[in-house]
């Protein structure tokens, strides 16, 4: 469950679609705790979102409700996914919404990963 004041997990977000495999997505990864695809309206040469196979709306519900096996799995595959992606040698950015005033659009806990050019620095 998300922590207090946050609405419940809901079964048919986007992202639970994409998980089911009900909506199409350019998987770029998948293991046991998590999926990686690329974002419909990238924002950087390289855009990709990560996510936990584990119904969580938030990183607030993730850090507070996941198993330690899931936590570590979950963040195990974000490293490892912007490594395949080829972006350590340069550097990237992983970032998480979180809620109304995090600019969240999609209640399933995600990590976007930016990189493939100069992203400066920002703040929304
Ligand atoms: O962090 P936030 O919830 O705002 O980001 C949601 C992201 O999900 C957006 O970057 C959007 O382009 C992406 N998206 C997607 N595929 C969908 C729906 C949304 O990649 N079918």
């Amino acid at each position: 469950m998300p922590p207090t004041g946050l609405p419940p997990y809901d079964e048919t977000n986007i992202f639970a679609r994409i998980l089911r495999g009900e909506i199409p997505s350019r998987r770029a990864y998948e293991d046991e705790f998590a999926v990686a695809f690329h974002d419909i309206n990238p924002q950087a040469p390289v855009h990709v979102l990560v996510i936990p196979r584990g119904a969580y709306v938030s990183i607030a519900d993730f850090s507070a409700s996941a198993s330690e096996a899931e936590i570590v799995g979950f963040w195990r595959a974000v490293g490892h996914v912007a490594k395949e992606l080829g972006l350590e040698a340069q550097g990237y950015r992983a970032l998480t919404n979180m809620g109304p005033q995090g600019g969240q659009e999609v209640p399933h806990f995600h990590v976007h990963l930016f990189g493939g050019r100069p992203l400066g620095r920002m703040i929304g």
